[in-house]
């Protein structure tokens, strides 16, 4: 079976930091990515807050970070990690089709959206509903759309749909988190509505989605929209470490000290997954700390 020093696991900011700051430290270095490296990136729009970039498309974000790990020939492989074992001299890294041993692993596999759990939410997933206005949103040019949520994804969402959609509602149960500058920015589009307080209860249509209800109080509304944009948060993907005895916080993410230490010894964790901060930034300064302690715990 093949043998590494260090397994990154999952090819967002935190892990293409962590494969950056391993191969750099020569430590014989794998990153497996299930999709494409870039992570969340893939998803996010215009990204203004990554120091040194004062406006940069997280596409074109993600396509640096993959170039920048390619430089120091850092070994990639496009699989789903199924499991982790530990065993005496380090982990067994079990993917779809291979096997893999390794002295130490960082875990960076990020976060998946959260679902609505209403009636009929999967049947309309590609078919009106999607987690992913910058990946689906071109479908819906021209047509009307609702974004759910109200945090900074959200409100992103709806910036990028109000550029190509007549009309974008804004659906919200409570007060707003996102950041007040994209509030701003958002009221003054003229095709953007607000719809606070107020949640998703139905959606309708045969074949394809064509409208929702919505509910305020005890009243209930009817929007005409061919397209959904649920952005309500994401929940830690960590199925996958069920083998291990990890310890978690309360909300399912990884516990992590700050040096990125699990309770794990060997096993780092770094980015969203640690539901620390949830930024680009942090994400990449975590994982750069996680591949210092990896090579630090590999010495001794
Ligand atoms: P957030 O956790 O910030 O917001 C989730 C939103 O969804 C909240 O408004 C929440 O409302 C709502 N919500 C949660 N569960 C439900 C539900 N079951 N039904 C309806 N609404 C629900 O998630 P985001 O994905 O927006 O952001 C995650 C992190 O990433 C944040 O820290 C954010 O700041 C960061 N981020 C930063 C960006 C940036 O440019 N700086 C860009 C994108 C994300 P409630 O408050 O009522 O729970």
């Amino acid at each position: 079976m093949k043998t590494y020093e260090v397994i990154i696991i999952g090819a967002g900011p935190a892990g293409c930091t962590s494969a950056i700051y391993a191969a750099r430290r020569g430590l014989k270095t794998l990153l497996i990515e299930s999709k494409e490296v870039g992570g969340a990136l893939l998803y996010g729009s215009t990204i203004e807050n990554y120091p040194g970039f004062e406006s940069i498309g997280g596409i074109e974000l993600a396509e640096k970070f993959k170039n920048h790990v390619k430089k120091f020939n850092v070994e990639i492989l496009t699989e789903e990690v199924k499991d982790i074992k530990t065993l005496k001299e380090g982990f067994e890294v079990t993917c779809l089709k291979n096997k893999f041993l390794s002295k130490s692993v960082i875990v960076a596999q990020g976060v998946k959206p959260r679902q609505l759990n209403i009636k009929d939410e999967n049947k309309f997933v590609g078919k009106g509903l999607s987690y992913c206005a910058t990946c689906d949103g071109p479908l819906f040019q021209k047509k009307d759309v609702a974004v759910i949520g109200g945090g900074n994804s959200a409100f992103h969402y709806a910036l990028f749909l109000a550029e190509i959609c007549p009309k974008v509602y804004i659906l919200h149960r409570s007060e707003f988190r996102a950041d007040k500058v994209l509030l701003e920015k958002l009221k003054k589009m003229k095709n953007v509505e607000f719809k606070q307080p107020y949640e998703i209860v139905e959606l309708t249509g045969e074949k394809m989605l064509n409208s929702i209800k919505i509910k305020s109080k005890d009243k209930i509304e009817e929007l005409k929209v061919s397209g959904v944009f649920v952005s309500i948060g994401q929940d830690p993907n960590t199925g996958f470490l069920k083998n291990l005895d990890l310890k978690l916080t309360t909300e399912g993410y990884i516990n992590v000290d700050p040096k990125m230490n699990t309770n794990v010894p060997g096993l780092f964790a770094a980015g969203d997954i640690t539901g620390i901060g949830k930024q680009i930034i942090i994400a990449a300064g975590q994982g750069a700390l996680a591949a210092l302690s990896a090579e630090n715990y590999l010495k001794h």
